[in-house]
């Protein structure tokens, strides 16, 4: 889709969005458990299904812009994941809401409302790009989309187009040792291990791509 042409359609991408989410991230469940486990608490991917159940039905009879729908989104994530994921990607979700605001929801828009949602975690967590977090998928990200922008994408190619960057960012967290979070205290025994964060936030970016398409074939 080139961008979202009404305020009902923006509406129903991010309906979409989170019912897309909440399947992918459902189904990846025990891998980000898993992948947590190997220097956290192993809790990552039943946090995320929390989080993300509670953000679907913040939605489901909400009204209000796809901005606003965005913000309550977050902040229902937030209060019921908990933890250090549930504060800083719910942060991130209502930042990209406030942002987005009443529109336009079109690619420059949500580049730059992606980015403020990035650097206010950044800023919360206090974590750079190689500490080995959600960053490591989403600075790679922002500088794909940025240049798909740049290059005139219509809103979904160009989102579709920078998530390999997002995943190979996300593998390259098995390189890194974390500096960020829970896993720092483990240190090096999250080498060999991606970040969870930094994988669940592949699926929130997926399933993003995902609701772009079919909101566009409608
Ligand atoms: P908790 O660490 O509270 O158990 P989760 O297991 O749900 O929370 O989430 C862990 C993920 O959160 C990490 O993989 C990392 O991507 C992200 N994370 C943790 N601390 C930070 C931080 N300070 N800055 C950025 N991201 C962080
Ligand atoms: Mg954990």
């Amino acid at each position: 889709m080139t961008r979202m042409e009404s305020t009902t359609n923006a509406q129903q991408v991010v309906r979409l969005w989170l019912a897309n989410a909440l399947a992918l991230v459902g189904e990846h469940e025990e891998e980000l458990g898993r992948l947590d486990a190997a220097a956290g608490d192993g809790d990552h991917g039943t946090t995320m299904v929390r989080g993300l159940r509670a953000a679907n039905a913040a939605v489901t009879d909400a009204k209000g812009s796809a901005g606003e729908l965005l913000a309550q989104a977050g902040a229902a994530f937030s209060d019921a994941a908990g933890g250090a994921s549930g504060a800083l990607v719910g942060m991130w979700i209502t930042t990209i809401g406030q942002r987005l605001g009443d529109g336009p929801y079109d690619l420059p828009a949500l580049l730059e409302a992606v980015q403020a949602g990035t650097n206010r975690v950044a800023r919360l967590g206090k974590a750079q790009p190689g500490d080995k977090t959600v960053l490591d998928a989403l600075t790679p990200f922002l500088a794909a989309l940025e240049a798909q922008a740049a290059a005139g994408a219509s809103l979904g190619d160009g989102w579709r187009a920078a998530l390999p960057a997002a995943e190979q960012g996300a593998a390259a967290t098995r390189e890194m040792v974390a500096r960020r979070g829970r896993s720092a205290k483990l240190g090096e025994r999250s080498l060999g291990h991606a970040d969870p964060g930094a994988v669940s936030m592949c699926y929130l970016l997926r399933a993003a791509a995902d609701a772009f398409d079919r909101a566009g074939d409608e």
